[in-house]
């Protein structure tokens, strides 16, 4: 354990409810219920799972996950309003991060109040609760910017008045570590502290781990950062910087990091920038030829942390950066077997490629080697026809028809859009000859414009094996379908 912070530090995840306020972002209940259940899974020690007073739905899922069992404490935001606690007891909630706003600003702006007002309504929201059995965090918003005089007189009396635990907000991300270390030493002597920041100016996690080294013993988060504004503190990034930086045990399942990031982009519908720490897509993908050759080597080189170590896997992408250790490592991979000039020759051809601003899949690699390697590759899957329809009213549908090893197979199958069922359709065709997954699927748009040329990536599987392969063209479903059948073809070469 380092001596820096508190022993047993706690994570409170508001993934479902400052996370559900990014703009744009609204989860259904059983989407609520899923993320919640993977929180606790992964060992959070609380879940805010949402504001009681929102909706009914809100309240159909916080109550959902307040009966599940899970072992991770179930908290909803509330105001200082009975009203508000009455909802949040009623959804069966284990506590509540009662919010009160404490700087000037919001007192007198926002609430057009007295500070004297801000007190009591605070002080009868604190009984009312513990009055419902409640357990309650006292949660200072816009502490950053507030009289910390004022600040530790309403924390102090909070407590006496029932107060579990207190929260120090800062609510739009103007703390800065040195400010952390004055203010937080205090307040965190009245009652177990949490810190609760915003990536404003992008200093959410530093201002975080500073309130944690100056007392704070829980760090409130969400995973991938998600909420109001800018967001809040990824999750991730908080848990591997303890770990990985400061040699501190968190108790957290850190190889489902990636699987819950993974899960919570989906749901939420917001993606994440390829260059994210920890859960990015290109986190721990190396292209360039000294970084993978070192990587190849001995991992340590160039990674700070084990991508299985969060539940990812390493990859090198090849490209114009590539230099021969990395191209000679996919082509063993894929069991091919290439001398020195062979080698030289696949690498120019690869490079070239790249050159013309293409990302060079696995496909791509294998359909340079078998030329250099003059192997004939005969496809085992070909296309005679496909039809994709879709429009107002209807379900979206495609057809197909597939030579699969010189057997005719037709199919159709629906599907959420004419690409979902395009997919869903080869996959159905294919599926007598093996069990094909689709894992990935990525769509560039070329140039800008309705009738731009469309990069459709795709990462399949079969049998644990996996391969990348793209189609390129106008029209976006036979972009997709091209992907496909290109990779489909790959996988089910028998290289063994
Ligand atoms: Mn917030």
């Amino acid at each position: 354990m380092s001596v820096l912070f508190a022993d047993n530090l706690r994570f409170l995840d508001t993934t479902l409810r400052d996370g559900e306020q990014t703009p744009g972002v609204s989860l259904k209940p059983e989407q609520k219920f899923e993320i919640a259940s993977r929180l606790s899974d992964i060992g959070v020690d609380v879940i805010e799972a949402g504001s009681a007073a929102a909706s009914d739905g809100e309240r159909e899922a916080i109550r959902r996950i307040a009966d599940a069992g899970l072992s991770a404490e179930i908290c909803t935001f509330v105001r200082a309003l009975r009203t508000d606690i009455d909802y949040a007891a009623d959804c069966n909630a284990d506590s509540i991060h009662l919010v009160i706003p404490v700087s000037d600003l919001h007192i007198a702006k926002k609430m057009r109040k007295t500070r004297d007002e801000v007190v009591a309504m605070a002080m009868d929201a604190v009984e009312y609760a513990k009055e419902r059995g409640l357990i309650v965090e006292l949660s200072g918003e816009d502490a950053s910017r507030a009289d910390q005089k004022f600040l530790h007189t309403i924390f102090s009396q909070g407590v006496e008045h029932g107060a579990d635990r207190l929260c120090f907000c800062d609510t739009v991300g103007l703390l800065t570590p040195e400010k952390a270390a004055e203010y937080i030493p205090p307040l965190a002597k009245i009652a177990p502290l949490s810190i609760h920041c915003h990536d404003d100016l992008g200093f959410a996690v530093t201002n975080t781990m500073a309130a944690l080294k100056a007392g704070a013993s829980c760090a409130h988060v969400t995973v991938n950062g998600l909420g109001e504004r800018a967001g809040n503190t990824p999750f991730e990034e908080v848990v591997m910087g303890l770990e990985v930086l400061y040699g501190y045990h968190t108790r957290i399942r850190k190889e489902l990091l990636y699987p819950l990031s993974s899960l919570v982009s989906r749901h939420t519908g917001v993606p994440l920038a390829v260059n994210k720490a920890i859960v990015g897509e290109m986190a721990f993908t190396h292209e360039s030829g000294i970084h993978a050759h070192g990587v190849i080597r001995e991992p340590s080189t160039y990674e700070s942390v084990k991508p299985e170590m969060v539940g990812r896997k390493r990859r090198i992408v090849l490209g114009k950066h590539s230099g021969s250790a990395s191209v000679e490592a996919a082509l063993h991979e894929m069991n091919y077997k290439a001398d020195d000039r062979q080698l030289k020759e696949i690498v120019k051809r690869v490079k070239q490629l790249g050159d013309e601003g293409k990302r060079v899949t696995d496909a791509d690699l294998m359909a340079v080697a078998d030329a250099v390697l003059a192997i004939e590759c005969k496809p085992i899957i070909r296309m005679r026809q496909f039809t994709a329809v879709s429009g107002s009213n209807m379900i979206p549908t495609a057809s197909v028809t597939l030579l699969v090893n010189d057997v005719e197979m037709t199919g159709a199958a629906t599907g959420d859009g004419p690409v979902d069922a395009a997919m869903e359709v080869l996959r159905k065709c294919v599926g007598d000859v093996a069990d094909i997954r689709l894992e990935e699927y990525h769509v560039d748009a070329i140039s800008g414009g309705t009738d731009a040329l469309v990069e459709v990536t795709v990462r399949l599987s079969k049998d644990g094996k996996i391969i990348t392969s793209r189609g390129a063209r106008t029209d976006i479903i036979m972009a997709s379908v091209e992907a496909m059948i290109a990779g489909m073809n790959r996988l089910l070469r028998d290289r063994t």
